[in-house]
């Protein structure tokens, strides 16, 4: 089979750390091309925005949407109707209902949507869901606090509407818990911290309960200084379960039984391949619509601003 040929659209952070090296090192797809307004991928064809490399003499199977989520509905329907597969970096979209649209449009076109949640992929993700499937779970809680200064330098979009806040991160947590839990979760109460300056949270703190009545915490922050703090925690008749690193280790009431290095994008790009040779789609919303619940839900306070 040929390598599949994609075109990489909005070269920023994720794209240079993750989407070009583990493209690099799938077999079965190949970056031909890239879109970005102020920067590219050396040595390929560059243009300025997705509609100019569609528009060029430059054959493409398919794209990935690195943009920030305010600016990817339109481009992901532009390529699928252009009859491109589409790899949506998460969160799938700035809106809840903006995704069905492109789950039509790629039908219509016979191509692949992947709404990719990369968390899904770290290693003790797998492990820990079978380890829960036949664990009589008591409680879940989720603790995901980083330092935004050091995570998101610069990106003003995170604190637009759209940009999710604090949710930037966390809805990586409630990809995990989805991924993981036997059952399906519901929002209870959230409370939302806005900085005085802000649209957006840089806290929030969260209470689901499954539908047997199981409860689910998260606690997100993202003023945390120091070290930084991405764990799960499943308390069940077997024992304790400890996903920590962003689902990196998991440990077993205490002891880790395993670690390994992170192969997120590389796993989400493998997965692309399949989908694309196997002719799928591959759309998950539940993290999103978690993190729209909690805006619904929301009890809002005002915190200190953030500059
Ligand atoms: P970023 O560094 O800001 O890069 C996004 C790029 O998109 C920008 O550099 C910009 O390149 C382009 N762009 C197009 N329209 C834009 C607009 N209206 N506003 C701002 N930029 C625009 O952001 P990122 O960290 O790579 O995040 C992009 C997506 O990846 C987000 O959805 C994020 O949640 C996800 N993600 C990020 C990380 C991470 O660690 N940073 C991890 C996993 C997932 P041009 O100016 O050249 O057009």
């Amino acid at each position: 089979m040929t390598d599949i040929r994609l075109g990489i659209v909005g070269v920023g952070k994720i794209a240079r750390d993750q989407h070009i090296p583990s493209i690099a090192k799938t077999d079965g797809i190949s970056i031909v091309a890239s879109a970005s307004r102020h920067a590219f991928v050396e040595g390929l064809p560059q243009f300025r925005s997705l509609a100019e490399m569609l528009a060029a003499d430059v054959e493409i199977d398919a794209v990935s949407l690195c943009t920030p989520p305010q600016v990817r509905h339109a481009d992901a329907l532009l390529a699928l109707k252009a009859g491109k597969h589409v790899l949506l970096e998460k969160p799938p979209g700035a809106t809840v209902s903006e995704i069905d649209p492109l789950i039509d449009a790629a039908r219509s076109a016979g191509v692949s949507l992947f709404a990719t949640w990369h968390s899904r992929f770290a290693p003790a993700v797998e492990p820990a869901r079978a380890w829960a499937a036949d664990a009589a779970i008591e409680s879940v809680h989720v603790e995901w606090k980083e330092d935004v200064r050091h995570w998101h330098p610069g990106q003003d979009w995170i604190w637009e509407p759209g940009g999710l806040g604090v949710f930037d991160p966390g809805i990586n947590a409630l990809s995990i818990v989805t991924a993981i839990l036997p059952r399906k979760m519901f929002l209870e109460r959230s409370t939302l911290s806005f900085p005085a300056n802000r649209a957006q949270p840089i806290a929030a703190s969260l209470a689901f309960r499954d539908s047997e009545g199981i409860p689910v915490t998260a606690e997100f922050d993202w003023r945390q200084t120091g070290p930084q703090t991405w764990d799960v925690t499943i308390l069940a008749d077997k024992g304790r379960l400890t996903l920590s690193k962003g689902g990196s280790v998991l440990s077993i009431d205490g002891t880790v039984v395993s670690e390994e290095p992170d192969a997120e994008y590389a796993g989400i790009y493998r997965r692309f391949v399949d989908l694309v040779g196997s002719g799928r789609s591959d759309v998950d919303l539940s993290p999103l619509a978690h993190v729209a619940d909690a805006f619904l839900l929301g009890r809002r306070e005002i915190v200190e601003p953030f500059l």
